[in-house]
């Protein structure tokens, strides 16, 4: 008998005939001797819509009523999920976020599971299934909290860790984790096994078949994690640490994002002190600044910085540089249609010209690279959106993917 969690994301409980299917893999688990805990995600597209309600009342919605407001998508899936179990003659029950509860530092949309009750669940556990909505939870004062996008994978690995559970179960729309999105690149493979340092880079550059703070709290407390397919029985991707993997290839896999803008500050003063003017206020406003690039300057008093922000930040970047007394330069460029393609694999350290590799099959197929950054596993570019699948495509096939 084992003690585990089973994750469904929003495409699995996305319809009634879905949430019906859901019900009947839990049945069979449940059956086979287990206890279950399951942690369900809002049905497909339900977190989007409730988040474009908010909006058509103000683009800067209340962060406290945004929660309670996205929090209501996992309690009607929580819901139809139990009736589905009790209706095939499955013991289930709901617990909401403020009943189990499940406590949560930190900001509204963006807070951090840091307990959960354990007794009365624990005791359901012998005679029925409890289910979980994933994503939230509640603060100290007793406010309703989200935990990031995605969280529902974040959820999880807390609950298996809280509940010490021998597994933690992600099913999802996917049969695993593959070497780049199966969805875009048909010819992608899936990985039976990844360490969790690959795993949290992909998912990090883009990869959202796992969100990275999941991957991130599973590394933490070395808590295996497996990711398998809600409509095939194939074997899915286990995600643990690294000693029992074998690396034969240097570069595991390729993800992308479209989550970046690139800012270029013409004709900025080339002495010390500028750069730490410009991001300075950039940090204290809480933007983060990813790739960071200056020019060797040609007249030794000016020079061009460019940096990556988030796309979200840009309009406030902006805003900062345009005001800041402190910050001067000639120009200011900006381009939102900029794509970060990465290749991640624990193999690369070992591995010579992974970087001139990528660079020349970039060049092959016209790409320009707007921008670099790398890490031992990871080598990132900023390209042009409009070549994001190409440069993907091409990458994939280089590293023998395909
Ligand atoms: P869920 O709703 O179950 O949480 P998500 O939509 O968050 O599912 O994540 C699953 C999706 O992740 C897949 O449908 C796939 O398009 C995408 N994905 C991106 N990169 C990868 C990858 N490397 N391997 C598998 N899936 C990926
Ligand atoms: N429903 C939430 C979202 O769409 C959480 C999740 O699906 O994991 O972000
Ligand atoms: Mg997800």
């Amino acid at each position: 008998m084992l003690k585990k969690i089973l994750k469904f994301g929003g495409t699995s409980v996305g319809s009634i005939e879905r949430i019906q299917h859901v019900a009947k893999i839990i049945k069979k688990e449940f059956e086979s001797g287990n206890k279950i805990i399951v942690v369900v995600s809002a049905m497909s597209g339900k977190t989007n819509e409730l988040i474009s309600l908010s909006k058509e009342i103000s683009e800067n919605f209340d962060r406290r009523e945004l929660d309670v407001l996205l929090s209501s998508g996992e309690q009607v899936a929580c819901a139809l999920l139990a009736g589905a179990l009790i209706e095939i003659n499955i013991k289930a029950k709901s617990w909401m976020n403020w009943q189990a509860p499940i406590l949560t530092d930190g900001d509204n949309n963006n807070a951090r599971i840091i307990n959960v009750s354990t007794g009365q669940i624990n005791k359901f556990l012998k005679e029925g299934v409890a289910i979980i909505p994933g994503f939230q939870g509640i603060s100290k004062n007793g406010d309703i909290t989200t935990i990031g996008r995605g969280g529902s994978d974040a959820s999880a690995v807390a609950l298996a860790k809280i509940f010490n559970t021998d597994t933690c179960e992600i099913y999802t729309d996917v049969d695993g984790v593959y070497s780049s999105d199966p969805n875009k690149i048909p010819v992608a493979k899936k990985i039976a096994k990844i360490s969790y340092d690959e795993m949290l880079e992909l998912s990090s550059l883009g990869a959202k078949v796992m969100q990275s703070s999941a991957v991130q709290t599973a590394m933490m407390y070395n808590i295996p994690l497996e990711v398998k397919s809600t409509f095939t029985n194939r074997v899915g991707t286990k995600i643990f640490d690294q000693q029992n993997i074998d690396y034969s290839k240097s570069v595991t896999g390729v993800a992308y994002s479209k989550d970046d803008a690139k800012i270029t500050l013409v004709g900025v003063q080339d002495k010390p002190g500028v750069a730490a003017n410009i991001f300075e206020p950039l940090n204290k406003a809480q933007i983060n600044v990813d790739m960071v690039i200056q020019n060797i300057s040609s007249n030794a008093k000016k020079t061009d910085i460019s940096f990556t922000i988030k796309r979200d930040d840009l309009e406030k970047t902006i805003k900062i540089l345009d005001t800041n007394k402190e910050i001067n330069y000639q120009n200011l460029l900006h381009n939102d249609k900029v794509s970060k393609v990465s290749i991640v694999g624990a193999g690369m350290v070992s591995t010579p010209g992974v970087t001139y590799r990528m660079f020349r099959g970039l060049a092959e197929e016209k790409i320009n690279i707007l921008a670099i950054s790398t890490s031992e596993i990871k080598l990132s570019v900023i390209i042009d959106e409009d070549n994001t699948l190409k440069a993907v495509k091409k990458l994939h096939t280089i590293f023998e993917l395909d």
